[in-house]
Formats: structure tokens, sequence, C-alpha cells
């Protein structure tokens, strides 16, 4: 049997965790290992994907994948206590409050003190050891699962000292920042990851950069209602034999329903300080930050890396483990990896480091041997035996330390909204509805109403300056290139920042509070057919209204395949900016048909982007998607700070690129629109070059029956902004555009505006995100495509 054939409900004990490569890694790094106790939660509305409770949390995978799991059913299974334990917690449901005498318990860690810097002989007293010089910058990498308060943690650390950037070579997010009166300090969060493998892009990061860039501390995030999963990565990080600190986060979660946590028993079973915190309620934190700059001080190591058991189904993984050790020694070494993460990734067969330890042919040899013995012996593969010996430890670390509630109230509380959100028949009019009321509120409330504000604003100053450069009897060019070229140009794009604000409000809401997720988990069938995964219909929904914060919001995709395909289809999804130029034509030629010309357009475009999908599918991308088994966390409200941080950074961003690039652009498009071939300063703009420009490419508009410069001058008007395109036309052509244009022109200019070269200011996102080459690449292709489908227009058009 394997999971797929379970019975909503039910739970069965893993029995062999099938699958390759990344996918397979990612199921034992998730806890999906052989002996573990599954139940099947629910089907996704559209009947896949599936979720599941593993170890206590929520995961997701697809069906074909969940068919890769061999399971035995726990009935049939000669029922040990612990089984019947664990899938009983996952049926029961005790309402919020009823959790008897549990509320009233006070956890463990509040009753034992616990232990401050240098207390019972673990830690160096101040003073002694061998501390760094004073003036040495104590660097730390911030390390955590997906979820488990790291945004939040980062930021109560940093408070707003923090800046932020690429990691070399990719568009992940790199954000850095001093410890708040700490100023000898600097902190890196790394992307949320649940393992130290190296198939996904996040992974390799993280470990790269412990291993490269030497931080002289670990700061790792536990939550610590999910406690179980969350150490499977620490178990990995102690193994990198650098100072760490365990920090237990949601504590208030796990006190607040009566669970406990040994924290003084988990240190010393762990060999590093864990300090209990709430990121969220800033509790904690500055006990956090004592011990961290204290170990990394002092360059305390983890008092223990050895978690393999002798006596663990015969010791077969620990002989191994220490043959490898022994074996690898001086190549680790020399490469400047720690031995222990060395013999432990060589052992789960990470050709990575296999490589970077150059080790010979004979040695390569006895690996191989002591790999097979181990896994005859442990009658379990290679990565599994390794996995598995990792879950045993924590397990018994928990068993040791933790005390479970009886039940959580946020877990209930999700598990309660879920029933609406992911429920059959109402996941996807819930979506449609929460995705309606955030257009609406951005588009036509909140982010007009600024927009308006802004605008007002932007008019009043450029009419101030205005007056007061006529005043001082500026050269009427700089008059000129200050009003309409920067004033215009740059507070046209500028108006657009209220729009992004409040969207990108809105969208981290969704995301920190674990909607987002759930989106993903609701529309992966649907965005698998064209090679994508559920995460993307995010991106593309926001493309709707405008493409700049739609292809900025895809940093929320987990891979760089699904990322990059996710932005060429953006501009596929018409933007709100387009909708005058539907308004204007469609009243203008077609005022009968003006809704169901309106949609055509809409669907046009989307049915161009599913095309374009398929193609990218079977030429460009034609990866694998990447594996869709992910965490559905419990909600969450958000935080405030959180939210404000990442407007503020969205702003910035944006505010960056409208005076750097956009700036640029503008002044060019003003000049060649100002002046003429013999660049003297003109006033009728049909002398310009840029309608000498405009009557060069006039002839490759003609076969669409728009051979008119005033046309592609608008066109091209159009890439600065597509509002303009209507009001140059309207200049141009004196307000008789009905009449200089046929209604099938009219209707291939309609489809040309719809897919053609998205604006300056989306071009430069694209260009952010991916580069000049793919930039380019976007602008070139869209026109391609608009060009194809109006031409196609025009013949259909010219039959009737
Ligand atoms: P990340 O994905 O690791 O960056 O996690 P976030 O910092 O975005 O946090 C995920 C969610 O957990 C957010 O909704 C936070 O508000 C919430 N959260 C973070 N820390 C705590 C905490 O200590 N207690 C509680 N109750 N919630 C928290
Ligand atoms: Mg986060």
């Amino acid at each position: 049997m394997t999971l797929k054939d379970l019975a909503i409900g039910e739970s069965a004990r893993v029995s062999k965790t099938g699958g390759n490569g990344e996918l397979r890694q990612h199921f034992l790094d998730m806890g999906v290992i052989p002996g573990t106790v599954i139940t099947k939660i629910k089907l996704a509305p559209l009947g896949d994907p599936i979720e599941f409770d593993v170890n206590g949390y929520e995961l997701t995978m697809r069906l074909a994948d969940a068919e890769k799991i061999e399971v035995i059913s726990v009935a049939e299974q000669s029922r040990s206590n612990e089984t019947t334990e664990d899938s009983k917690k996952v049926v029961s449901t005790l309402r919020p409050g009823s959790g008897t005498a549990g509320s009233t318990t006070v956890g463990t860690n509040k009753s034992t003190a616990h232990p401050g810097l240098g207390e019972g002989g673990k830690f160096h007293a101040k003073g002694d050891g061998d501390p760094l010089p004073d003036e040495t910058l104590l660097t730390y990498a911030l390390v955590g699962n997906q979820n488990s308060g790291k945004t939040t943690l980062f930021n109560q650390l940093t408070g707003s000292n923090q800046h932020v950037g690429n990691f070399p070579g990719v568009t992940v997010d790199r954000k850095d920042g001093a410890i708040r009166g700490q100023p000898n300090t600097l902190v890196t969060d790394l992307p949320g990851i649940y393992s130290m493998s190296p198939y996904s892009n996040e992974e390799i990061i993280s470990r790269n950069f412990v291993l490269n860039e030497k931080p002289r501390g670990i700061i790792n995030i536990v939550d610590a209602t999910n406690i179980h999963r969350n150490l499977y990565l620490t178990m990995q990080l102690l193994e990198m034999d650098v100072p760490m600190v365990v920090a237990l986060n949601m504590m208030d979660e796990v006190t607040g329903n009566g669970g406990s946590i040994d924290v003084n028993k988990m240190e010393e079973l762990l060999g590093v300080p864990v300090v209990p915190i709430s990121a969220a309620k800033n509790q904690g934190v500055d006990e956090l930050i004592k011990h961290a700059i204290h170990v990394a001080h002092f360059q305390e190591k983890p008092l223990r890396q050895d978690f393999c058991d002798e006596n663990d189904s015969g010791g077969a993984v620990h002989r191994a483990l220490h043959a490898v050790i022994h074996l690898i020694q001086d190549h680790a070494v020399k490469a400047g990896i720690p031995v222990r993460f060395a013999a432990s990734k060589l052992l789960e067969g990470d050709k990575r480091i296999l490589y970077a330890l150059d080790l010979d042919v004979n040695e390569k040899e006895i690996l191989e041997h002591i790999s097979l013995q181990m896994e005859a012996e442990r009658g379990l593969d290679r990565s599994a035996a390794i996995a598995d010996m990792r879950y045993s430890y924590i397990k018994n670390v928990c068993s040791q330390t933790v005390r479970k509630p009886h039940e959580s109230r946020e877990r209930i509380r999700s598990q309660k909204i879920d029933t609406l959100l992911t429920g059959k028949y109402t996941a996807i009019p819930f979506f449609i509805l929460i995705m309606a009321l955030v257009f609406f509120l951005t588009f036509n409330v909140i982010g007009a109403f600024l927009q308006g504000l802004l605008e007002t604003g932007i008019d009043a100053l450029t009419g101030l300056v205005d007056t007061g450069l006529t005043a001082m009897g500026t050269n009427e060019v700089l008059h000129a290139l200050i009003i309409d070229g920067i004033f215009t140009g740059v507070g046209s794009v500028l108006s657009f920042l209220p729009i992004i604000v409040t969207l990108f409000f809105f969208l981290s809401l969704l995301e920190d509070s674990g909607y987002i997720a759930r989106v993903a988990f609701v529309m992966d069938t649907m965005l698998r057919k064209i090679g994508l995964s559920g995460r993307s219909i995010v991106p593309l929904l926001i493309g709707f209204g405008c493409t700049v914060p739609a292809v900025m919001s895809t940093r929320i995709l987990p891979s760089e395949r699904d990322r990059k395909m996710t932005i060429l289809l953006t501009p596929f999804m018409s933007c709100t900016a387009k909708l005058p130029i539907y308004a204007f034509f469609t009243a203008a030629f077609f005022p009968k048909h003006g809704g169901l010309i309106m949609t055509g357009l809409y669907l046009l475009g989307i049915i161009c982007g599913i095309l374009n999908a398929l193609l990218y599918r079977k030429t460009l991308f034609k990866g694998e998607p990447v594996p869709f088994v992910m965490e559905l966390p419990n909600y969450r409200l958000p935080s405030l700070k959180n939210v404000g941080q990442l407007l503020w950074e969205k702003a910035k961003d944006f505010l960056e690129r409208a005076f750097t690039v956009i700036f640029m652009a503008t002044i060019v498009i003003w000049f060649l629109q100002s002046f003429n071939l013999h660049l003297s300063f003109i006033e009728d703009s049909s002398q310009s070059i840029l309608a000498k420009i405009a009557g060069l490419i006039e002839p490759i508009f003609r076969p669409l029956g728009l051979g008119d410069w005033r046309i592609c001058t608008s066109l091209i008007s159009g890439v600065m902004a597509k509002e303009s395109v209507v009001s140059t036309l309207q200049i141009l052509f004196d307000g008789g555009v009905n009449t200089a244009l046929s209604p099938v022109s009219a209707a291939s200019l309609l489809v040309f505006s719809l897919l053609y070269c998205p604006c300056i200011a989306a071009v430069a996102s694209v260009k952010r995100e991916l580069g000049t080459k793919w930039a380019c690449a976007v602008a070139f292709w869209q026109c391609a495509i608009a060009w194809i489908c109006a031409f196609i227009v025009c013949l259909i058009g010219g039959l009737f």
C-alpha cells in the first residue's frame, strides 16, 4: 500500500520512502522516513495534492509523489503504544479552553532558572578562555526553517539598521544588519531551509555561507511548536562546528497551551545554549543576544557533534560514520570543511562534498564499501539511514525535554479556518473573493486614493517649480527638460508607488498569515498543467493589477526555474494601465460591444500566456518543476513590524529604480521627442527625432493597418507608460483618431497594445530580477507576439 491509497483520516506507518534525488531527500528531511506515522487529512479541491499530518505538522504532496511512499496501515500492525498515541493526537479535537489543568501548569523552563553565562561549568566565565580581540566583528548566520519566525526575529535583533541585497550570483534576498546596541556585530538572514542538502538553491546558499564566509556564530531559530522537525536542521548545523545558540521561538504558544520544554536538559543534550524566546512578543531576545555574543566572542563550539548511537539498530550507522571520519580527516581539514559534517554528507551521497574533498581512487572505493556495508546492516539505503539516525536522536531529546500540550489552540483554529479556505467546495470561491477584495481595495479604494493624493502633490510641485523656473528666466531647453521630461516622466512612474505599497501590504498579510501556502495547495493542479506549481498563481494575479509588483512578488517562489518562467508570463496578464486604451477605443469604434471586446482582450492575453508557458516548458525550461512537498503552517497573526519593514523595503527599492533607470529612460525619450535631427529644440513633435524614428518603423506597422507615424509615436510613448498611448494619440491627431482609423485597424491596435513590450517600469523590474539580457528578450518577444496576433486580426478582419 502507498500513502496515496490511505482513506481520509486513516493513519499508516511508512515502510519505504521511494522517489529519487531532490524529491526523495526532501521527503526524508521533512521527516517522512521509515517508521514515521502519517495521517491523511484531506485532498485539495481539485483532487490533488494531498494534505497529511506528519509528526504533528501539516505536509502537502502531490498524488504522484505520495504514490512513491510505501506504508503499512496502523490498524494492520500490532499496535505499539506510541503509534496509537501519535494517531490519537491527530484525531482528538479538544475544544480550546477544555485543556483541563494544562493551562495552569507552568512550564518547567519557568520553574528552573535558565543558566546564565558561565554557569554550571559549561561556559567560560567572562574573562577566561581565549576570547577574540574586542574589536573583532562578530558575524552571525541566522538559520531556521521556513515560518519559524526568522523574519520576525531578524527585525527584533536588528531594529531598523539593516541592509537588503542579493547573495552573489543569485537573486535570493540577502539581509544584513547589526544587532541593536552592538555595533560590532553583523547578522545575515539566510533563506528559510529544512536541511543542508545539496539540492535546492536556498540550501546550497546557506551551507556555502557557513562553509565559505565562516561566520563567527550561528543563531539557529527553532519553532518550538514543531520542535521535532525543526531540530533536524539543528542536528546538521551542530556538525558545522561553529559556535551556536538555539533560539526556541513561539514559546508563548507552547506555554499558552500548557506545554513545556526543559531547556536546561535540552542544552545538555545538544551541547549549545538554548534560549526560549517569543520573537513576536520580544521576549527572551535580550538573553538570546547575550548568549550569541558570548559564544561568538569566546568561540565556544558545540560541546557535542556525535549523535549516532552505537546501540541504535546494531550501531551500523555509528560505525560507518566514524570510519568515514577517520578516512577523510586530512582531506576535510585541507578543504576547510568540518569533518563530521563532511562525513555524514558523504554517507548521504552528497556529490558536491565528495568533489570538494578530492579523495583519491582508493579512498573513494573504501567510502563506497563502508556505505554499502552500512546499508546492508541497517536495512535502509544511505540517505534514509542518516536521516533516521538524526531523527532517532531528536526523538530521544524530545522525549526527555518536551512535554507536549494536549492540543494546540492555534492548530485547532487553523483547522477550523481550513474547513472553509481549503474546503472542497468553498476553497475556490473564497480564493476568488479574497483576491477580488484585495484588488478592489488596492486599485479602487486605498491605492487610488493615495495615488490621487500623490498626483496632486506632484502636480502642485511641478507647478511650483514651473513658475519658479519661469521667474528665474531659465533657459527654455532646461526648463522643458525639468518640467516635461523629469517631472512628467518620473512623476508618472512615481504615482505607481501607492498602488505597489498597498498591494504589497495585502500580499504580505496573506503570506505571513499562512494563506499563500494554502493557495498553492489549492491551485497546484491547474498551474501544473502549464509547467508551474501552485505558488505562481499569486504573481500572475497581481499581473492583472500591475506588472511591476507582480515581477517583484515572484520572490516568494521557491525555485529559480519557476521564478523565471513566472516572470516571463506576467506581461501577458493585462495590467490596469491598459484599461484607458481599451476604454477609449471600444467607446470610439465598438460602442455596442464594449464588454465583449474587453473580456475578449483579457482572455486573449491569458491564452497567449498559456501557449507561451507550454512553449517555454518544451524549450527554455525543460527541467522539472520543484517537487511540491510543502508545509502548511498554522495560521498566525502577522506582526505589523514585519509588514512595515517589508513595505519600507519595497518602497525604497522602487524609488531607487524610479530615480535611476526610469530617470535615465525619461530623459532619453524626452530628448528624442523634443529635438530634431539637427539637434535644435522644437515645439512641433512631428519634426522630432522620435517622429523620424517612428517614420522608420512605420513600414513594420503597415501590414497591421497602423501605417501612420503618429500611431507609431504613440505606441513608442506607451513604452514609457501605457496610459500615455491615448493621450499621445489625442495630441497628435488633434482629437480626430476616430476618423483616421478603420474598425479593423482599431482592433489590431487594441491587440497590439495588449501584448506588446511592457512599460519601462516593468522592463526595469525584469532587469532587476533576471538581468539585462532577459529584460531585452522580454521586450522584443512581447513585440513579436503582439505583431503576429495583430496581423492575424487584420487578416481575419479583411475577410469581412
Ligand atoms: P519566517 O518565514 O521564518 O520568516 O517567519 P515569520 O517571521 O514570517 O513568521 C511567521 C509567522 O509567525 C508570522 O505570522 C509571525 O507573526 C509569527 N510569529 C513569529 N514569531 C512568533 C512568536 O514568537 N510567537 C507567535 N505566536 N507567533 C510568532
Ligand atoms: Mg519570512
